[in-house]
């Protein structure tokens, strides 16, 4: 299939890109890496009637060391995440998405936009506590990323807002897992271990609408928590009997006992 027509337009900065959003009245969708919006238009699952183009704006694909966090902006691609070495989880989550053309392409802040339940990033995103910056028509305002993420492909930005920056806390302990069934697929179950300020949280994706933060901080206590749906790759005992197995391998890799 094709996509639906639509108007494209490609400003150059942020300020442009809101007044092009905020004249498409609802109708506009911002244009990042395209790796997840072009397929679902093609399909024409996603129509809309002006395309704003983010990918010559200035000033969005820098990273940033400062103080404890690496500022992500938005267009930095997961290529570039996977290569740096300023924060090791990030670049350990940004290898495992998809193959090398997708992270060529793919976005830190369309991910975050996106909200997938399967994507990595959301879940690094909570459980190191990241802030996400987000322009407006009132300016900008800063969201924890646990409030961001609202279910599955849904956030609590407007349709007028942009993501311009994520600023990832770097945790002085951390561990990584997820099950694929093949390599590149999207994971049916990520879990992230991350220790920032002394406080140790154990995320897990792919088990519900959102990254779900767990109470417990044990990998078995873990599995009483989650209630999975089944679907086509897996019942929900299998998601569950995975989350746990995927929590003790992230717990053992942060050298922590689950
Ligand atoms: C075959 C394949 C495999 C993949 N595997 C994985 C995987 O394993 N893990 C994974 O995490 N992802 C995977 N992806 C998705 C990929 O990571 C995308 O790059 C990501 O989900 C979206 O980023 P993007 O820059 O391409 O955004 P786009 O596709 O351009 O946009 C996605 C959505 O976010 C909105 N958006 C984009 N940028 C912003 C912004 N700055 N502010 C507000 N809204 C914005 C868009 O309007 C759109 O609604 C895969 C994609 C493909 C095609």
């Amino acid at each position: 299939m094709k996509c639906a027509p639509f108007e494209y337009v490609r400003p150059t900065s942020v300020d442009d890109v809101l007044a092009a959003l905020a004249e498409a009245d609802g109708e506009g969708k911002i244009l990042a890496g395209g790796q997840s919006l072009v397929p679902v238009m093609a399909l024409r699952m996603a129509r809309p009637a002006v395309l704003v183009d983010v990918n010559k704006v200035e000033g969005l694909s820098d990273l940033e060391c400062d103080d404890g966090s690496v500022h992500v902006g938005a267009l930095v691609r997961h290529r570039t995440l996977a290569e740096q070495t300023a924060h090791p989880l990030l670049a350990e989550a940004a290898r495992h998405i998809g193959h090398t053309a997708i992270r060529t392409r793919g976005t830190a802040g369309g991910s975050i936009a996106h909200a997938d339940p399967a994507a990595e990033l959301p879940v690094v995103a909570v459980a190191t506590g990241a802030t996400v910056t987000v322009a407006g028509a009132d300016g900008d305002r800063w969201v924890a990323a646990e409030d961001l993420f609202a279910g599955p492909l849904m956030t609590t930005l407007d349709p007028d807002e942009m993501v311009t920056g994520i600023d990832f806390p770097v945790p002085t302990r951390w561990g990584f897992a997820e099950f694929a069934r093949r390599h590149g697929d999207f994971a049916l179950v990520t879990v992230v271990v991350a220790e920032v300020d002394g406080d140790l949280r154990i995320v897990v994706g792919g088990v519900g609408p959102v990254p779900i933060r767990a109470r417990s901080t044990g990998a078995e206590t873990l599995g009483d928590e989650l209630t999975p749906t089944g679907d086509l790759h897996g019942s929900a005992d299998f998601r569950r009997g995975l989350a746990i197995e995927m929590a003790r391998r992230a717990l053992a890799s942060a050298g922590i006992q689950g």
